[in-house]
């Protein structure tokens, strides 16, 4: 921790310490909710084979329902498992009063279609957000659930009160689950939005020199310290969502976690940006609360 201590001149985005607070704020309005007789908030994610990483991220979640007073339920499907065994499960939960929302965890395993699995997926229990009808509901701007790690970015962005209105925001990275949904998200009028985007990708020439008209980054490349400070100007917002596992013996682990941020050059720089660990990725995690609390509240379907 200390390479963030020696750098007074910029302010970290401090996403554990964040979602700890809106963990609590959360916790609050589940008691709120059983004391006036509603149903206690479940989520249930369907975890299949045993990938670490994919088994570290469900633990978090499942760890995340019990600190909010949430139920939870764990689903483990071998690796063998086949599309329909898999398609079963969701139209099952997809029918099951008691849950309010659930995940499949990402990746699957190379003979599972995951965009049949993400349509498979209730619209109004698909609490990460990926499912064609959320995706056009968020970009309309219509109530929705919003893919968990932009959502959680928003939150971290309104948590320090970070007027974005009229910024140039530059977004590393096209994906469905952050960069795409990211950029539309950060071009809406809404509280936190209001911003000139440009959204960059592998076929995008010269990244270095979008970033550097940047007021904003957000990085989700997952390639280890991509952003480095020449690519960087003075008083910028970075955001850094990537996370790679690098082997690293000095770890009871094995590895650490490296975001795509060489966190070194560009932090001196910035006005604010999230470290990694302890950024986006705790703050993608209590967004998934959020998301399954509107559920368990039927805030955005009937
Ligand atoms: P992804 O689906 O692999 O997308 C990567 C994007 O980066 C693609 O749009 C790709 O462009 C672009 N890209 C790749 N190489 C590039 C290059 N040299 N120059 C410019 N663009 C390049 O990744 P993702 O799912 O968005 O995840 C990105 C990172 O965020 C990963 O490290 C992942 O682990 C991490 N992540 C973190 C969280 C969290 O909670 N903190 C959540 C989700 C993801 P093309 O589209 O042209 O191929």
């Amino acid at each position: 921790m200390l390479k963030y201590q020696i750098l007074p001149y910029m302010k970290l985005l401090d996403g554990k310490q964040t979602a700890q607070e809106l963990q609590q704020k959360i916790a609050l309005e589940v008691k709120a909710l059983q004391e006036a007789g509603g149903k206690t908030p479940h989520l249930a994610a369907i975890l299949v084979g045993n990938d670490g990483a994919s088994e570290s991220y469900v633990g978090g979640k499942v760890q995340d329902c019990e600190n909010v007073g949430f139920k939870s339920t764990l689903i483990r499907l071998p690796d063998s498992v086949s599309e329909a065994e898999l398609l079963a499960q969701i139209h099952a939960l997809n029918e099951d009063a008691d849950v309010d929302g659930f995940i499949v965890q990402l990746p699957l395993p190379k003979h599972i279609n995951a965009e049949k699995v993400t349509q498979a997926i209730a619209p109004e229990k698909d609490v990460d957000g990926f499912h064609p009808i959320n995706v056009g509901r968020m970009a309309k701007g219509l109530p929705a659930y919003i893919s968990a790690t932009p959502f959680g970015i928003l939150k971290l962005l309104e948590h320090y009160n970070i007027n974005l209105a009229g910024k140039h925001a530059v977004v590393l990275g096209r994906s469905q689950i952050v960069g795409s949904p990211m950029s539309i998200l950060l071009a809406r009028n809404a509280p936190v939005g209001n911003c000139t985007v440009t959204l960059c990708h592998s076929k995008t020439q010269d990244i270095a020199k979008h970033t550097l008209q940047a007021d904003v980054i957000v990085v989700a490349l997952g390639i280890p310290e991509f952003l480095k400070g020449d690519m960087v100007r003075e008083g910028a917002i970075v955001i850094d969502v990537g996370i790679t596992r690098v082997a690293d013996s000095s770890k009871k682990s094995g590895f650490r976690l490296v975001g795509d941020v060489h966190f070194e050059s560009v932090a001196p720089k910035c006005d604010y940006i999230t470290p990694v660990p302890g950024g986006v990725g705790p703050m993608t995690r209590v967004a998934l609360l959020y998301n399954t609390l509107s559920s368990a509240k039927k805030e955005f379907y009937a």
